[in-house]
């Protein structure tokens, strides 16, 4: 079997190894220093200096909630770039907790517009809420144009980075980003259950301390708290956080260059494969962590099935798209051998 998904994706050898293990008590000294040494690799590799990482034991929606909940009031409003269903997702979000919120609706397969984010300018937004590679179809938005907007507002930046972070460039201080989203199951390649949330001490200072709790679970300020001795409010997913820091350390030992360069190598790689076959890739620009296809004659789902027959499995989509469009991943323990074999099949389905 072999996963060109984009979560859970293909584990590599070494963290599936670990998981073998017998999982360590947690409320000790050890596990205290592992948590605090994975905060400080994680904050490094998203250029965060002045601010906290917490791990929640969740899947990335939990870090959503937990973000919209414990930060903002009904007298906070908010911008949502909705451009699929991980945006619809936040706005789901806002209006499950009484958030005001406007969106700019991006539909597929639109290109993400900035004149059309400047027609938002001058409400008193007091963040922008987006995914910054809407998975779901595979866009990946202008950092830039998101960062400017977001300071001639005066608006906090919020980005889900589950899908970009480790595939694509990304640097919180140099975006002015106040918060990421992140989770275990997709570029960390670890198994689902950890979500993170790394943000800004600024922002936490002024969005989330003086804010009452709405949540307990998935409270921020509870997680800080916590964080400090390098704990958790609860019993989190032990193991999966052990995966996280071995993956942080793996990719410490390459580099986050290289780790980044050899995602675009087989993004780049799988995409001049298939040129030769009867797809389109839509025209927006992609993240590295995966490719679109728009197969021909609605057959997405045909060319998904028999690609799973043979144990590929690729990533189908929902909604709307679910003839027509197939993602493939280029996360995880992945090789570019493995794409001719998958391109090959494919061939055959669609010949
Ligand atoms: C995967 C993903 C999520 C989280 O989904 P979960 O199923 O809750 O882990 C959120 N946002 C984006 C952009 C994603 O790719």
């Amino acid at each position: 079997m072999k996963l060109f998904t984009v979560g859970p994706v293909q584990m590599f050898p070494r963290t599936l190894e670990l998981s073998k293990e017998q999982l360590p008590y947690f409320r000790d000294e050890d596990f205290s220093n592992m948590m605090l040494h994975m905060e400080k690799q994680l904050n490094e590799f998203l250029s965060l200096k002045h601010g906290t990482s917490i791990f929640i034991s969740g899947s990335g929606t939990s870090a959503m909630e937990s973000l919209v909940a414990c930060s903002f009031t009904p007298q906070d409003k908010v911008l949502v770039i909705n451009g699929g269903s991980f945006g619809e997702r936040f706005v789901q979000l806002c209006q499950m907790h009484q958030i005001p919120y406007d969106e700019y609706h991006i539909t597929f397969p639109e290109v993400f517009d900035e004149e059309t984010l400047a027609t938002f300018d001058g409400t008193a937004y007091r963040a922008v809420l987006v995914n910054l590679h809407e998975t779901s179809i595979g866009q990946l938005y202008p950092i830039e144009a998101l960062s400017a907007f977001a300071k001639r507002n005066h608006a906090y930046l919020i980005v889900d980075a589950i899908s970009t972070f480790l595939a694509d460039p990304y640097d919180m201080d140099r975006y002015g980003i106040d918060v990421t989203i992140l989770s275990s199951q997709k570029a960390l390649a670890c198994a689902p259950g950890i979500s993170m949330i790394a943000m800004q001490q600024d922002f936490y200072e002024t969005m989330v301390e003086p804010k009452e709790d709405h949540a307990m679970y998935l409270s921020i300020k509870e997680h800080v708290k916590n964080m400090k001795r390098g704990q958790t409010p609860n019993t989190p997913a032990v193991g999966v956080l052990l995966q996280i820091s071995d993956r942080l350390e793996m990719i410490k030992e390459m580099g986050l260059e290289v780790c980044l360069q050899e995602t675009a190598e087989k993004a780049a790689y799988f995409r001049s494969l298939v040129k030769e076959l009867p797809i389109s890739i839509p025209a927006f620009p992609h993240s590295n962590a995966l490719t679109p296809i728009l197969i021909e004659q609605d057959r997405a789902k045909e060319v998904y099935q028999k690609l799973k027959a043979v144990g590929y499995y690729v990533t189908p989509s929902g909604g709307s798209l679910a003839k027509k469009l197939l993602r493939v991943g280029h996360l995880g323990y992945v090789t570019t051998s493995d794409y001719d074999e998958l391109v090959k099949h494919m061939k055959e389905i669609l010949k």
